[in-house]
């Protein structure tokens, strides 16, 4: 829940940004590293919370676990977001 809810911070104040005329690369990547992490424990949740029955087909909740897990690979990957973050707001050298 404080995932999402940082999530949803992160979010506004990079759309701010965005409506102010800034470039929020830095935000919006923060934003959508936090909501990839916190759809997927909502997942975890979700998947626990059903037991045996969150694998099968018709409650849906095998599609959505898989479908969460997405976020962290596409439109573009934690690993990218960590290297964007590491170079772009830390400083340090592009490692790769
Ligand atoms: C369901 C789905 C829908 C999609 N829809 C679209 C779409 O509509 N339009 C579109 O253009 N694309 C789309 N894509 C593609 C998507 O944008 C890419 O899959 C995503 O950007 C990841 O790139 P990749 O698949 O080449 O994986 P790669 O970039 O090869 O990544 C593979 C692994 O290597 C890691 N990695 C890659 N580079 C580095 C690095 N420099 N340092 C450390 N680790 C690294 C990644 O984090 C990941 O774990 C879609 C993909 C999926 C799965």
């Amino acid at each position: 829940m404080r995932q999402l809810r940082l999530a949803a911070l992160m979010t506004e104040k990079a759309t701010l940004l965005y409506e102010d005329g800034k470039r929020p690369g830095a935000e919006a990547n923060m934003a959508k590293l936090l909501a990839s992490e916190a759809s997927w424990k909502a997942a975890e949740a979700c998947l626990q919370t059903h037991g045996g029955y969150g694998f099968a087909e018709e409650y849906d909740v095998e599609r959505k676990y898989r479908e969460t897990r997405l976020y962290q690979i596409a439109p573009i990957s934690t690993n990218l977001i960590l290297s964007y973050i590491a170079e772009h707001v830390m400083g340090l050298p592009r490692s790769y």
